[in-house]
Order: structure tokens, then sequence, then C-alpha cells
């Protein structure tokens, strides 16, 4: 009895503690969550665990990530809430090449026509459904392959209806993982938005003499440089986890300063997650030895 227990309780553990290490991941990934307004013409039409942006210009619309398959009719309902119609989506992005971000992309190309661009590093594992992924290649992990119609490089810019994204590579978690940024005006104030790609080191990722991804620690410490040298004012990302967007929407809704507005908590994120990446380096070091 007492093994079932402790049994049970590794499987809790696994569950609660390791979301990224499932197909599934965590409940919260397909749980509803209230689209709303983030800033000017940049909104929230993602999941209570998973992250999408709606840029609305008068050319039509840019929407980052496509997330699971499963998403796509939520993403939907929260573009129309806002009045807006997923049909008018011009262009695609996405954080990362991995399913929780881009599976549903298929299905979203197919119902709005649009341009999907990718970062040159992403592009294989994008178009191979996952299959070429240097951790998640696994048959539970894959995902429709989908075309690529423009390849990114970092740097690039990604423009339509006046507003332009720039494309910034910050590898390590994926080969091609992109930050992005861009610049939105609200209430006469121009602010500097970063949507985090993703800097974290997930459980089993192999820091060290990784024959798949040698240059998978270097990759890392050029996402630290890059994104310590971002400005930011409005602090986003992949998941809604990195920058506390349950209490910040509850903040917006109560009124006052905008709270996404978070150029601290923005640096203080990075710090720690170099700071995570680090102690797992110096352990994978430690042991390979
Ligand atoms: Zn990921």
């Amino acid at each position: 009895m007492r093994q079932i227990t402790a049994i049970v309780s590794v499987g809790l553990f696994v569950a609660l503690f390791l979301p990224n290490a499932s197909p599934q991941g965590s409940p919260d990934w397909t749980e509803p969550f209230p689209p709303f307004r983030i800033a000017g013409n940049l909104y929230y039409v993602g999941s209570k665990g998973l992250a999408n942006y709606l840029i609305a210009t008068q050319q039509g619309n840019i929407l980052i990530n496509s997330d699971l398959e499963a998403n796509v009719p939520l993403i939907e309902a929260s573009i129309g809430k806002l009045g807006f119609k997923l049909a008018d989506t011009k262009i695609l992005l996405i954080s990362h090449a991995h399913w929780d971000h881009d599976a549903g992309s298929a299905k979203i190309k197919e119902l709005t026509g649009a341009t999907y661009m990718v970062m040159n590093a992403d592009v294989p594992v994008v178009e191979s459904g996952g299959k070429t992924d240097f951790q998640y290649s696994r048959p539970e992990f894959l995902y429709p392959p989908t075309k690529v119609d423009r390849v990114l490089h970092d740097g690039d810019e990604v423009r339509l209806g006046g507003t332009a994204l720039v494309a910034h590579l910050t590898p390590g978690h994926t080969k091609g993982c992109t930050t992005w940024t861009m610049k939105v005006t609200d209430a006469g104030r121009t602010y500097n938005v970063v949507i985090v790609g993703s800097p974290n080191v997930n459980p089993g990722y192999q820091l060290v003499h990784n024959q798949i991804y040698p240059q998978i620690a270097e990759d890392y410490e050029r996402m630290w440089r890059v994104l310590k040298s971002l400005p930011c004012d409005i602090f986003l990302g992949a998941h809604g986890g990195y920058f506390g967007m349950e209490e910040k929407y509850a903040l917006l809704k109560s009124g006052g300063v905008n709270p996404f507005a978070d150029p601290d908590g923005y640096k203080k994120f990075v710090t720690q997650k170099e700071q995570e990446f680090r102690v797992e380096l110096a352990k994978q070091q430690l042991t390979s030895k």
C-alpha cells in the first residue's frame, strides 16, 4: 500500500511540476480565459495556460501561436468575442516549434489562408510535425506537419498594416526559439513590448555532451545576452505563467496603471531563469565528469 501511495505521489509530482513532459501538458492549457486588450492594437486571445496574441491592423491581423489542435476553437472564440474574425488572420507566427505552440498551425492555415512565418532553425521541426525535434520526437508529441511560407532569420521584420514585429533568435529551448518585439501606442504613450519565446530548460534536456544538439549550452548563453539587451516595458511570453498573466489581468480589470507594463518583472524573470539554467548546467557538468 505504501508502495502504491509512493507511486501515486511520484505520478502526481510529475503531473504537477513537469507539465512539458506530456503531450497533454497541464489542464490549464485547454482552459478558456477571457480575451482582453493588453495595449494599443495588441490583444490576449489565449487559454489560461497557453498564450496567444492578436495584433489587429487595418489590413488584417497577425496571430502569434496556434497551440494544441484542441485550442483552435478556443482561439477562434476569443478573437470573436473581441469583435474580430479568425478568418482575417493574414500572418501566423509562433514562439517556438513545440506542439503546445504550433500543433494547431495546419488547422489555422486551412481556416484562414494565413502566411506562416517561422525562424529558420525551427522550420524542419514544424515541417516534419515534430519528428526532427531534438528532444520530443516520440509519436505522442507529433502533430500535423505544416508548410512554412516565409523562413525568418534573426532580426527579420514582419510588417502588416503599419505594425512591425521583430523576430529575435533566442535559441536553446528549441533551435529556432523566437522572442518577438514590437511597439504599441496606448493613450499617447509608446511601449516596447517583449514576447519571450521560452527560457526554460525542460526536464530531460541534456546541456552537456548533447549529440543531437551539441551547441545547446552556447545557444542558451546567446539567449541570455539577447534577452538582457532588449528594451522592455510590456512583458509577455509564450505561457501566461511567465509574466503573471492571471494576476495582471485582475489588476487590469480594476483600472489604473497598465499592469502589463512591468520592466522590473521582466528583468527579474530573465535573472531568475538564467540562474536556474546555471544551476542545471553546473549539476550536469559535475555528473558528466
Ligand atoms: Zn516549449
